[in-house]
Order: structure tokens, then C-alpha cells, then sequence
């Protein structure tokens, strides 16, 4: 991705987190080596249910039933996990995060929202959204779903999570994902949408979606597209930065020396390293050189190069599904 041009919603989050963090993901391109089951069990199941979407979108009246549903995005998990999932994890017992329990979910969703979503109209699935900002960059994202009731326009996007805590609501009120969306729908159409978060418990005791509704007022938008604007010079200001040391590091023709400063993309520290009860995926390369180039070469153990690039995933991805059905 050209960050003089355009960054989506993982990519700012991570600068506003930590720019050394983002260095490393987004323009050295390391990343984990083991697959993560939490990233392929949350994509296997938003797949389950954009084929169920996707479908009344088609035609509202083909699905009559929630156990149709059901069946449909179990099919569907099941085939997306055999492509991506079952390679690295078919061999352990990964419950809550399997095949079975998903289907356990789906139960519990469709119960609970067909009726109510066969009510509303399918706007879009996976609809992509672009903000140009007045940096000259374009703040680009993808909505999981759009529902239209009469006038009203609901953003709704799927999550799944392990526990629903006291300030999960706080949360989505807060986070820069409820900002883009709405702020994007709204920069198209003269009314303020809401978002819906549906966050489906995969627990061993509960397999419950709970369903948060957020809005944000028009002050609030104004105020996310200053704020965002803002993030998206200061990365452009990093990546210029980085360039005018890589021209000055060519220049040298010396290897790098990884205790020499790095003058970019500065770490944050602190909450940032250990978010969620856990270590910042570069936490040990991190604290091991201080000028992260020496990476850049050579990928350090558990770790490999792999660029990021969300169609050509879904592209090799679609390709494997058709081979499989
Ligand atoms: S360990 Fe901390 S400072 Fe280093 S990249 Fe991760 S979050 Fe940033």
C-alpha cells in the first residue's frame, strides 16, 4: 500500500498503537510464521455468513427458514476452514474454535436475527467505502453488511469473541472502525446511520451473538474526520522520513549496525506492548536491535517477509473453494 495515497483501518490502528509496530507489519512486511487459529476462525466464520447474505441480497425471499440458514453458513465455515484451518490445526483439538461449535453459533444467530433481518433489505455485502481526506489520502475499509429498513440505513458487522465484558459497548462506541463506517455512509447519504455490533460468544458454556447498537452524531464525524486526517499526515511524515534515511543508508554501503538509531516510526511502549494480555506479536526482535533494518534482510526465526494484500488473499482463497465444491 502507498500510505502517500491511501490506508485502511488495520493499518492506522496499528500506527496509532505503535509506529515501530507498524514499521515492522506494514513496510518490512514480517510476520508471524504460525498461522493464528483467532484470525482463521473469525474469517471462516464472517465467510458463513456472507454466503447466507449474499443470498438474500439475490433474491430476499430464497431462504424461508433459520435452520436453512444455519445449514448454509455451516457449509460454508466448513469449507473455508478445510482450505485455511485444517492444515494447521485439523491435527489438535482447537475447541471452542472448530467446525462444530461454529455451527452451534450459526444456531444461535440465525435464531435469533433471521426473522428480524428478512424484514430489512440487503444493501451490501463486504461493500468496500472510501473517505479522500484533505491530506490527499484515501481512508479505505470494507462494511461487513448493510441493511436498509425504510429510511434507516444499519452498518452491521460481525465479531466473535470470548467474553462480552462490562464496557464492550464503550468499546465499539469508541473505536475508529464505528467512526469510518459511519462517517463514510454518511458522507453519501443525508442521514445518520447506525451500527450494529454482532458479537458471537464462542465459549465452551455459551454460544449466544449479543448485539450492541451504537450512534454517533454528526459533531462526532467532523471531529473523526479532523483527527484522521491528522493520523494520516503524521504516517506520511514517517514514511518520508524512512526514505530520506534509506537514501543516506544506501549511500554508506555499510551493513547496519542494530544498535545504531533508527530516526522513524518510534515505539510507544507500555500499553501498546502487552494489549490484551498479551506480547506485541515483535515484543522479543524488538527489544533485541534498536534500529529494526536489521530485519530487513533476513526474516529472524519464527518469523517471514509476506506482504498483506487483502485481494489477492481473497482471491487465492475464492480459488481454493471452487476447487473444493
Ligand atoms: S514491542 Fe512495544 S514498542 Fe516494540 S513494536 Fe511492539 S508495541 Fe511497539
Amino acid at each position: 500500500m502507498d500510505y502517500n495515497k491511501e490506508i485502511d483501518y488495520s493499518s492506522l490502528k496499528t500506527f496509532i498503537d505503535c509506529r515501530r509496530k507498524f514499521f515492522y507489519q506494514y513496510i518490512l512486511h514480517l510476520r508471524s510464521e504460525s498461522p493464528s487459529i483467532h484470525l482463521i476462525f473469525g474469517s471462516a466464520w464472517h465467510y458463513g455468513l456472507e454466503v447466507v447474505y449474499n443470498i438474500m441480497k439475490e433474491d430476499p425471499k430464497a431462504l424461508k427458514l433459520a435452520i436453512d440458514c444455519r445449514e448454509i453458513s455451516t457449509k460454508a465455515f466448513t469449507n473455508y476452514w478445510k482450505v485455511e484451518g485444517e492444515e494447521h490445526f485439523g491435527h489438535l483439538d482447537t475447541y471452542p474454535k472448530n467446525p462444530g461449535n461454529a455451527s452451534n453459533m450459526y444456531n444461535s444467530y440465525w435464531n435469533k436475527f433471521f426473522i428480524m433481518d428478512r424484514s430489512m433489505t440487503v444493501f451490501g455485502v463486504e461493500m468496500p467505502f472510501t473517505l479522500l481526506l484533505k491530506s490527499g489520502v484515501s481512508y479505505i475499509g470494507r462494511m461487513d453488511l448493510v441493511m436498509k429498513e425504510f429510511d434507516k440505513i444499519f452498518v452491521i458487522d460481525h465479531k466473535t469473541s470470548s467474553i462480552i465484558s462490562k464496557i464492550t459497548a464503550s468499546e465499539y462506541e469508541a473505536s475508529l472502525q464505528t467512526k469510518g463506517y459511519l462517517t463514510a455512509i454518511q458522507a453519501h447519504v443525508d442521514t445518520l446511520p447506525r451500527i450494529i455490533y454482532r458479537t458471537a460468544r464462542c465459549q465452551k458454556g455459551s454460544t449466544e451473538t449479543e448485539q450492541f447498537e451504537v450512534f454517533i452524531n454528526k459533531a462526532m464525524n467532523e471531529r473523526f474526520l479532523q483527527d484522521v486526517n491528522w493520523w494520516s499526515e503524521q504516517v506520511k511524515n514517517e514514511v518520508a522520513a524512512y526514505n530520506a534515511y534509506m537514501l543516506d543508508y544506501h549511500a554508506t554501503g555499510k551493513p547496519v549496525d542494530f544498535r545504531s538509531y533508527f530516526p522513524a516510526f518510534h515505539g510507544s511502549y507500555s500499553a501498546s506492548c502487552t494489549a490484551f494480555f498479551s506480547l506485541c506479536p515483535y515484543y522479543d526482535i524488538c527489544a533485541e536491535a534498536n534500529n529494526p533494518l536489521h530485519y530487513a534482510e533476513h526474516a529472524p526465526t519464527g518469523y517471514k517477509f509476506e506482504e498483506w494484500n487483502p485481494a489477492d488473499h481473497e482471491a487465492k482463497i475464492t480459488k481454493k473453494l471452487k476447487e473444493i465444491t
